[in-house]
């Protein structure tokens, strides 16, 4: 198994650690030593044009928001200082070095995004923690901290992409796997390479403990400070970057809490801010950025997500419950409507007697049971009399009044086993089993009288109708002559026309053995 230090000389080895701009290691070395001065400094980087004017254009930018316009390098490091500004040109030389092009998955736009990201949380968390404190150094800490992973992207290439891959964006799990499969982790390996490049002790520290920032046992506070500044920001750039805003998002705010005894107003105008500034930032660095939208609304639709994930169990389970009972009480409803249904569906909707679908089932039955048993089976239709004029003089509403009127006193008067139905319009039928032609004509005549003497109280006033019926005869023992229903209700219906020609308000039947229409009136 290799140790640390294998690991370290085989990337060293390999050439796989960026190589810093001239002015850069230049600047590392001679800001170390104490005889250097600012116009050592400022001379040193005005060499570099492009350079120097990058960096004039990040110090008048609202990056730092000073009020007078800052003209030279070395008005620059006079205002901000030797460290700030070799902060700024280190993490241009960085965010301006080659992507490589060896067609590994790793993905260097976005390394360097959530750097960004990194650098900006760490500059706005620093400026809530401590106000002397400069923070270009914690900015070019946490732009760096995570180096390592950038030098193993190229020492390791189809290793580490597996790393990361099986680590599924957990940096826990990407450090352990980094010292179960490599023999180091990253930020072991970026703390060395800062040292390699000589960066001062206010870099390499931080980088090498902002994974674990405990580990750190060493008594300078500002160190420490840096340390957990720059913890928390790799914790605020995994809520933006990692694609699980809800795992990062708790432990940033309770070690924030813990680190910096930071409040909740604190802590969420950094979360709300920080997008933008990143997208600021990128533009001051010249790095092209995908962006993200804000942390909170990050963290709004995932917190969606999951709910939507854990709902459509729960909902799930009550849905089917729900359905299930549902079924059950439509299953017992649908018993209950059926049967009322078809009770229903039997009925006249004005009289509420059967109606003429009943009717025509009935008579079948009835017709079959008189052949069965060899019965005699008599119909009755019935009319009223110009009920037309009726309407026409007292109103349709009358007339339904007088229809309604009128099915209930038929029905009053015919046996239990009997059927009287509305045939339609005015006109009513009855069905008598076991019925002779003369009790029929009887029964037909009893209503007539009954219907003719009856006053139709409606609305004040009385009225009177008067109706006709045509009877006709069934014989169930007939010796194989016998009529079909249409047969006989047509002999029922001939009865009935003869009675209105006659002069209405009569009884006429239709007697089979003679064909003859006697009237009994
Ligand atoms: P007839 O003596 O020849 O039977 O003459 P009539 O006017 O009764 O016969 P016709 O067939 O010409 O007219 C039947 C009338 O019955 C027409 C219609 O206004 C009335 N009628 C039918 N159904 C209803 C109903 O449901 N309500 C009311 N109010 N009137 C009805
Ligand atoms: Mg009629
Ligand atoms: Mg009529």
């Amino acid at each position: 198994m290799a140790t640390q230090e294998d690991v370290l000389k085989k990337v060293i080895e390999s050439g796989s650690l960026p190589t810093l701009s001239t002015v850069a290691s230049t600047l590392i070395n001679i800001t170390g030593k104490e005889e250097t001065t600012t116009y050592d400094i400022s001379k040193l980087i005005a060499q570099d044009v492009s350079l120097s004017t990058k960096i004039l254009k990040v110090v008048n930018s609202s990056f730092y928001n000073f009020p007078n316009e800052v003209g030279t390098i070395q008005q620059a490091v006079a205002i901000l200082g030797t460290n700030a500004v070799r902060s700024l040109v280190l993490s241009f030389s960085f965010l301006n070095l080659e992507r490589p092009r060896h067609g590994t998955g790793f993905n260097y736009e976005q390394f360097w995004e959530q750097s960004l990201a990194s650098a900006v949380a760490a500059k706005l968390i620093m400026a809530k923690v401590s106000s002397d404190r400069d923070p270009e150094d914690v900015f070019t800490v946490s732009l760096l901290q995570k180096l390592g992973k950038l030098i193993f992207a190229s020492a390791y290439r189809e290793l580490y992409d597996e790393l990361l891959n099986e680590a599924e964006g957990s940096e826990k799990r990407l450090q352990q796997l980094e010292e179960e499969r490599i023999g180091a982790n990253h930020a072991f390996i970026g703390g060395e390479a800062a040292r390699h490049w000589n960066f001062p002790e206010s870099l390499t520290i931080p980088i090498a403990y902002h994974h674990d920032p405990e580990s750190y046992t060493g008594k300078d506070s500002q160190l420490r400070t840096a340390i957990q500044v720059a913890h928390l920001a790799s914790l605020v750039a995994n809520i933006m970057y990692s694609g699980k805003p809800i795992a990062y998002h708790k432990p940033f705010r309770e070690r924030a809490r813990k680190m910096f005894k930071l409040d909740t107003v604190t802590i969420d105008d950094i979360l709300s801010r920080v997008n933008t500034e990143v997208e600021a930032a990128a533009q001051y660095f010249g790095l092209k950025i995908q962006g993200t939208a804000s942390i909170p609304e990050l963290l709004q639709q995932a917190n969606i997500e999951l709910s939507l994930l854990n709902m459509s169990y729960e909902q799930m389970n009550r849905e089917l419950v729900h359905a299930k009972m549902l079924l059950e009480k439509l299953a017992a409803e649908l018993k209950e409507k059926n049967s009322y249904l078809q009770g229903i569906a039997n009925l006249d909707g004005l009289t509420g007697i059967h109606n003429h679908r009943y009717f025509q089932e009935f008579l079948d039955k009835e017709m079959n049971r008189s052949n069965r048993l060899g019965n005699k089976l008599c119909l009755i239709l019935a009319d009223i009399d110009n009920f037309k004029k009726f309407n026409d003089f007292y109103g349709h509403q009358a007339g339904d009044y007088v229809l309604k009127e009128v099915a209930a006193l038929c029905n009053g008067m015919i046996r239990e086993y009997d059927l009287s139905a509305r045939y339609g319009g005015e006109e009513f039928v009855f069905v008598l089993p076991e019925t002779e032609l003369k009790d029929a004509l009887t029964v037909a005549e009893k209503i007539r009288a009954e219907i003719e003497q009856h006053k139709f109280h409606y609305d004040g006033d009385d009225y009177r109708v008067t109706s006709s019926f045509g009877v006709a005869e069934f014989d169930g023992n007939d010796n194989g002559r016998r009529i079909t229903k249409s047969v006989l209700i047509e002999r029922a219906d001939q009865s009935l026309y003869n009675a209105k020609k006659k002069g209405r308000n009569r009884v006429e039947a239709y007697a089979e053995k003679t064909g003859w229409f006697g009237r009994t009136k």
